[in-house]
């Protein structure tokens, strides 16, 4: 049992028991990142006791790295077999083409690449009941440490159970030479956590939501180096590529330490997964997940000053509630959802996260705990700071900036929070019957930055 805070080190393959209630614990086995970590590699694949690895790339990886691994382990008497991927639709094929290659003494497959990479070697050492490592040529998301895997199925992007990785080196000579847009989107995806963790609080303040401080405070520190250190990632500085890698490879692990992505993903996320969703159904390129979640904190931190100026009045929000209309809401989540729009009206049947009795219990909690709501939404850093930050190093803060016009903007306040079942502060103003009203100042305020620039 413990009160303190632990290091993510503390928890590898190590199970703790929690001051919370949870037991917490991380099956990755080791994380390197530092300049010149991928040496550590043939160390760390005798050390767990693996003889034949099987690399899996693709042709860019394999300059970058995918190479190297190979020499280093053929250095240390450690002989591998390389498969350069030539189907790189991170799709049935891709995974044909993985498992035809795989060698009949493979005893650990290493997947070297970013996001699609590795998400498919977690995912198909998975199926093949082989251990797995990550060697990352860049850093755009926290999906790292992850225990899913995201590949194509019938064209059409899944979730698949899968594992998590053994090792996952970072080395930071070889990040800062990735495309520095993948570097910045990295950073978007980590600020994420700020109105995240607000998210998490506000569920624990409202709707008495099972919390941990050990886990969030873990997050928040990492967050709060990383705000530090951000000026110096334009300048490509290894040790702050570094912090940032680190701090995605923390944020994806806290997934798994608290078994539910609670820790990592709130409103923010929730307007990224509604512009994917949107967005390939009107068959436009959306900008990479990163980006969308650092202009969804952006919205979110406006969205919570709008708030906070607002005198509440919480007869008027049971009034608000209790008018619910289903059948419109119904027809509303079919004009914006489309062809997702099942799924969203399946999850709002099982969650009913709008029905006037789980609001009006909802508004009476915030009644109770309006100061130490204020006092919680008051710890945010304005939504002024993070664009500038975001606009000092390169990294997109206004929607207009991801290809977002006004219409789907509106939309995404209103709706994108049905798109899972989880409580955030969009569910908090919705409750509050001012999310119309607060998304049209928010919006206001856009136009206002807009005519500025
Ligand atoms: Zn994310
Ligand atoms: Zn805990």
């Amino acid at each position: 049992m413990y009160d303190e805070p632990h290091k993510l080190e503390d928890y590898l393959a190590t199970e703790l028991q929690c001051s919370c209630g949870h037991k917490h614990y991380v099956p990755i086995r080791a994380v390197e990142i530092a300049p010149g970590a991928i040496r550590t590699l043939p160390d760390y694949t005798r050390k767990f006791g693996y003889a034949h690895p099987y690399i899996v790339c693709d042709e860019i990886t394999h300059r970058i790295a995918g190479e190297k691994c190979a020499t280093l382990l053929h250095e240390a008497g450690v002989e591998s077999r390389t498969l350069i991927l030539k189907h790189t639709g991170f799709d049935e094929a891709t995974l044909g083409e993985i498992v035809l290659n795989l060698p009949e003494d493979c005893d650990v497959m290493i997947g070297v690449g970013t996001g699609s990479i590795t998400d498919m070697i977690r995912f198909s050492s998975y199926k093949l009941k082989l251990p797995c490592f990550t060697v990352a040529t860049g850093a755009p998301m926290d999906g790292f440490a992850a225990s899913i895997g995201i590949m194509n199925v019938n064209n059409l992007k899944k979730t698949m159970q899968a594992h998590t990785t053994e090792l996952i080196i970072g080395d930071t000579d070889i990040l800062k030479t990735a495309p520095y847009r993948m570097t910045v989107a990295g950073f978007g995806d980590l600020i994420g956590k700020i109105t995240c963790q607000n998210d998490w609080e506000l569920g624990r303040i409202i709707n008495g939501e099972h919390y941990c401080k050990n886990i969030a405070d873990l997050v928040k520190d990492c967050l709060a180096h990383v705000l530090e250190i951000a000026p110096r990632i334009k300048d490509r500085d290894p040790d702050a590529l570094g912090d940032v890698m680190n701090g995605l490879v923390l944020s994806g692990a806290s997934i798994s330490l608290y078994g539910n992505s609670r820790p990592a993903s709130g409103a923010e996320h929730h307007m990224s997964h509604y512009w994917e969703t949107v967005m390939e159904q009107r068959g436009m390129q959306h900008a990479m997940h990163g980006e969308q979640v650092a202009v969804g904190t952006v919205l979110v931190l406006m969205l919570i000053e709008e708030l906070l100026q607002k005198e509440i009045d919480f007869d008027r929000a049971r009034d608000f509630v209790k008018r619910f209309d289903r059948k419109r809401w119904e027809e509303e989540i079919r004009r914006t959802y489309g062809t997702a729009a099942d799924e969203v009206i399946e999850i709002e049947n099982s969650a009913g996260k709008n029905t006037p009795e789980n609001c009006l219990r909802r508004i009476d909690s915030m009644q109770q705990h309006w100061q130490e709501i204020c006092e919680q939404l008051k710890t945010m850093p304005s939504a002024e700071y993070l664009m500038n930050l975001l606009k000092e190093i390169g990294c997109p803060y206004l929607p207009s900036a991801i290809g977002i016009d006004a219409a789907t903007l509106k939309d995404t306040f209103l709706y994108c929070k049905e798109v899972r079942a989880r409580y955030t502060v969009f569910q908090t103003v919705y409750d509050l019957g001012l999310l119309d009203e607060l998304s049209d100042g928010v919006q206001l305020r856009l136009n206002r930055i807009e005519e500025k620039a």
